[in-house]
């Protein structure tokens, strides 16, 4: 693994613009989540030319300290230690095993890592020593960085559930508040509500947590987020793509200094966990739509993944590549 820092000097900005691991392949035995569709994603972007190894950098695993922003002393020794109760292992979905919370801490790390980098001119430029309101955005503070991994908003201070260990997206949001970010705001377009992401800053206004999912749908409890909608079951691409247009002017207005991205392509029409009817067409539109809002607030935005559960591991793979695809493209293509 490469073991440099991911996270560049300012005096040497990356280039890099995408964020992944090998060892985000994670043995958790027979599972909905394929673990393996992280490597199918990087494969299938190095193969259609949409990267370059050299756009690509491998994280550290979070700190165990970059957890505890978020997660309780309690649970994280349960973690470290392997002391789930049978009732903890079936909340989460998962098998606890070493490399399970390795693999998990690693991808933590990832969106960690994403998010310095995307911020790191932003940082330099404008944050240090200057007050929120100082913050005029330019089009030209817009940069995106993909995680091919993260997005696991289920994951809550004190447990895991629904396939989610650590909530990386939250924890990335508190290293970026360590470092004088003071609005971040969180696009979770996932099929399933960010349960655990909305628990998290429930009472942190600083951060818009914004939720778009299928309403009757796991998680039972959907604590309240700054911006929830709950969509009918089978909707379409026309009626989604409306709710988003009315919704992301909303997010925007909370004047975010960058953006998480959450775009499981769980809401996909085959998809084994999702009862939304979006076809793949419509995915990329979704996928625009939030580009372009945020490019057009010219803050920086990072990408994660999220969930994925089609049929076909080719359709999750084909989703999710078409995501950094289009968050890679230049506006003038
Ligand atoms: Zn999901």
């Amino acid at each position: 693994m490469n073991r440099e820092s991911p996270i560049p000097s300012p005096e040497s900005p990356s280039r890099a613009a995408v964020v992944y691991s090998p060892h985000y392949r994670i043995d958790i035995g027979r599972h909905v989540l394929l673990t393996e569709k992280f490597q199918l994603v990087h494969a299938r972007l190095l193969t259609t030319g949409v990267i370059t190894p050299a756009d690509v950098v491998e994280p550290e695993a979070a700190s165990w300290e970059q957890l505890a922003l978020v997660h309780t002393p309690d649970y994280l020794a349960k973690m470290r230690d392997g002391t789930m109760t049978d009732e903890d292992v079936a909340q989460l979905e998962l098998p606890w095993s070493f490399g399970m919370v390795e693999g998990f801490r690693l991808m933590a790390g990832g969106t960690v890592a994403a998010a310095l980098v995307a911020c790191e001119k932003v940082r330099s430029t404008k944050y240090e020593g200057r007050r929120a309101s100082d913050f005029v955005p330019r089009t030209s503070d817009f940069r995106v960085v993909c995680h091919i991994g993260g997005g696991f908003h289920h994951a809550f201070p004190n447990h895991g559930e629904g396939f989610c260990v650590f909530n990386d997206v939250a924890i990335a949001s508190r290293v970026l508040q360590t470092r004088g970010v003071e609005r971040i705001a969180i696009v979770d377009l996932d099929v399933h509500h960010g349960n655990g992401t909305a628990f998290v800053f429930e009472s942190d206004p600083s951060v818009f947590t914004f939720s778009m999912h299928q309403q009757h749908n796991y998680p039972m409890w959907k604590p309240r987020g700054s911006l929830d909608v709950g969509l009918n079951d089978g909707i379409h691409d026309a009626a989604y793509l409306r709710e988003l247009e009315r919704a992301l002017p909303l997010v925007l207005a909370h004047r975010p200094q960058c953006v998480f991205y959450l775009a499981g392509a769980d809401a996909y029409e085959d998809d084994q966990l999702g009862g939304l009817r979006l076809t793949k067409d419509g995915l990329r539109q979704r996928d625009r739509m939030v580009l372009d809002a945020v490019r057009g607030a010219g803050v920086p935005l990072i990408v994660t993944l999220a969930g994925g559960y089609a049929r076909r591991v080719d359709d999750t793979v084909a989703i999710h590549a078409a995501t950094i695809e289009e968050a890679l493209r230049r506006p003038a293509e």
